[in-house]
């Protein structure tokens, strides 16, 4: 790593990458994210109901997932909006992990439902809105469930690797870095996926990243390409909204692929991914694959 990067990023030390600790890999269940395997976490936006929710595990699983998202806790841009099922939620989601053997991950929005969140999630999201709630990362650091951080839509990537820092000072090193989009001047599309931040964090983080294609475009039409561009940045893993009925969602439906969306993708990304375990497999491994 280039040595000024540790000066620029010298806030957040646990965070670089170092001869101790130059790669991470976060068990979950029976999954290792940040190794060899791309893991794709998929599901609806909001956990609606019973069938919808089972619908889509049963489907993403089907596809290759191998992580439940949904959301229970919903942080709303309108107050008016769908704010989630609450405990309701939480059990729906772990019934569909009992049925399908999925990990779950799902957001906490306050330190008040870390416990609870923690009992029913493999993996405790902290959204954008919330990347630089001190109070939220301290709690859900201290649950000992690995975290899923998104980024802030306005932070720098230095903001963001100081977020890092407070859940690895409190001892949980389970910390998967989530790029989703910030907000630039361009107003197209919801978010501007920053390819370069997934790219540069591979450099000089030893943590997984993982991209987020579905809030950062905000239209599923440009999921798919999204989701290529973080194999070929180097992500380890994407998190993708998946809805059985995209224009009925209680929640960013317009991002949400259908079922048959999602087979496509996860189809058209094999290529992609074998490109990956090429570039990362060791030399005699690349030579064996070249002849
Ligand atoms: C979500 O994952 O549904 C979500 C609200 O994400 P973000 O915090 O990135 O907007
Ligand atoms: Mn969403």
């Amino acid at each position: 790593m280039r040595a000024s990067w540790y000066d620029q990023f010298s806030d957040s030390p646990d965070a670089l990458s170092s001869s101790r600790l130059e790669r991470m890999v976060v068990p979950v269940l029976d999954l290792e994210i940040g190794g060899e395997d791309f893991i794709t976490m998929a599901g609806p936006c909001s956990v609606e109901s019973e069938f919808q929710l089972m619908a889509t595990a049963i489907h993403v699983r089907r596809a290759g997932a191998k992580i439940l998202r949904g959301g229970a806790f919903k942080p709303r841009s309108s107050p008016y909006a769908f704010q989630g099922h609450g405990l309701e939620g939480l059990r729906m989601l772990a019934h569909a992990r009992e049925e399908t053997g999925l990990a779950i991950v799902t957001e906490v929005m306050s330190e008040i439902d870390v416990p609870l969140v923690a009992e029913y999630a493999d993996i405790l999201q902290i959204g954008t809105r919330n990347m630089e709630n001190y109070a939220l990362l301290e709690a859900a650091a201290r649950s000992g469930r690995p975290i899923l951080l998104k980024r802030g839509m306005v932070a720098t990537i230095a903001d963001f690797l100081r977020s890092a820092q407070i859940i690895l000072d409190c001892g949980n090193p389970n910390v998967l870095l989530c790029e989703r989009g910030i907000r630039t001047f361009e107003t197209a599309l919801r978010n501007t996926f920053d390819a370069a931040a997934i790219a540069l964090l591979k450099q000089i983080s030893h943590l997984p990243v993982i991209g987020d294609p579905s809030h950062a475009a905000g239209h599923r039409e440009l999921v798919p390409a999204l989701a290529r561009i973080s194999i070929a940045a180097g992500a380890d893993g994407i998190i993708v909204e998946v809805h059985p009925n995209p224009d009925k969602a209680w929640s960013d439906g317009e991002q949400s692929l259908d079922f048959a969306g999602f087979d496509t993708m996860m189809h058209e990304l094999k290529p992609w991914l074998a490109l990956r375990d090429q570039a990362g497999a060791s030399e005699p491994e690349q030579m064996e694959a070249a002849r």
